[in-house]
């Protein structure tokens, strides 16, 4: 199977185990076609997916992530940053601001954060910015107007935009935001000017809560997995789609960490390649923007 393929079929596998798959669309096309907001036309494609939340699968769930590692023996450090990676002899030399650590394999998973510390490989992802904005909770009345059966909607238009109304009848928009860390919900203007837009009546409601922060998208939009040398893998580029796609990679990438060359795994390890012209991207996400999103308008 050659490279597309066979990540197009590991990104539908996981996919499928974050959605679900029976329902995807047919809720979104019944709210499009009740004419819920003024803007839902045929060219405004919605989807529905189910929800997970991040947060409690790292933090909590029991057989999981962190809390194996930890029930395994592991030691997490956070708020720690390797600050340098060489080779020393058989290992690896990990520097941090609090002391050295020393390793037989490195798993080096620093996505849209990917600074200096393997050559070249901060080049090979574009670290772009999404945002979500959230309001004040909004009346039942006004929460009913906009989504009487509350369920996750994205529009899989040029700009991907998604939306849903929390519990407390908060709704939350989210998509591409300034590219830059925001410092309060205004800051989010889009997803904000764009709700009121498909929905009139929420015009003058407050927006209270907004956060950002980083994706790693890959010039082919494929996560991508590179083994620069023995006992070193580099996963990155979930490309805004990692918490179910990182979370099921990590255990063939632990298989392949474990068992070395001779462990194969369903992602394709490739070379790093950094991207052309890559010191210009935010002036081409910008751009890339702007245009998607008159598209998206017009309905090209
Ligand atoms: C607003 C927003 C909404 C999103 N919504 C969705 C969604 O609905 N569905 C979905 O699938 N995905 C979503 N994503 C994307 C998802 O969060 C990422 O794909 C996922 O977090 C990638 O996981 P990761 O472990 O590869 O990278 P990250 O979660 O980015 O983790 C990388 C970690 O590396 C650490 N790091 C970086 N450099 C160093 C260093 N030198 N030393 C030590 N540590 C370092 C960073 O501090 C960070 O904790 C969203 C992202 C954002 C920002």
């Amino acid at each position: 199977m050659g490279y597309p393929a066979a990540v197009t079929q590991f990104t539908h596998s996981t996919t499928a185990f974050a959605s679900s798959a029976g329902f995807e669309n047919r809720c979104g096309r019944r709210l499009a076609k009740r004419k819920l907001s003024p803007v839902f036309s045929d060219h405004v494609s919605l989807s529905t997916v189910s929800s997970i939340s991040p947060a409690r699968i790292a933090m909590s769930a029991p057989c999981w992530t962190r809390a194996a590692a930890i029930s395994a023996g592991a030691k997490v450090h956070g708020e720690t940053p390797a600050l340098s990676l060489r080779r020393e002899g058989s290992r690896w030399r990990i520097a941090t601001p609090r002391g050295v650590v020393h390793a037989d394999k490195v798993l080096l998973a620093t996505n849209g954060f990917t600074d200096e510390l393997w050559p070249a490989l901060r080049r090979t992802i574009v670290p772009v910015f999404s945002s979500i904005a959230a309001t004040a909770p909004v009346s039942d009345e006004v929460a009913r107007s906009i989504m009487p059966t509350r369920p996750m909607l994205y529009e899989s238009g040029h700009i991907t935009v998604y939306y849903r109304i929390d519990q407390h009848n908060r709704l939350l928009m989210g998509g591409c935001g300034p590219m830059r860390w925001i410092k309060s919900p205004n800051d989010v203007a889009y997803p904000m000017r764009y709700a009121e837009r498909l929905w009139p009546q929420l015009k003058g409601v407050s927006w209270t809560h907004g956060w950002n922060s980083r994706l790693a998208i890959t010039g082919d939009h494929y996560p991508h997995v590179h083994e620069p040398a023995e006992n070193i893998l580099i996963p990155l580029g979930c490309n805004g789609r990692g918490v179910a796609l990182a979370t099921a990679m990590g255990a063939q990438l632990a298989r392949r960490l474990i068992g070395g060359a001779k462990a194969e795994i369903d992602m394709p390890i490739t070379g790093i390649k950094p991207i052309p012209m890559h010191a210009f991207w935010p002036v081409g996400v910008t751009t890339a923007v702007i245009a998607g999103r008159v598209r998206d308008r017009l309905g090209i």
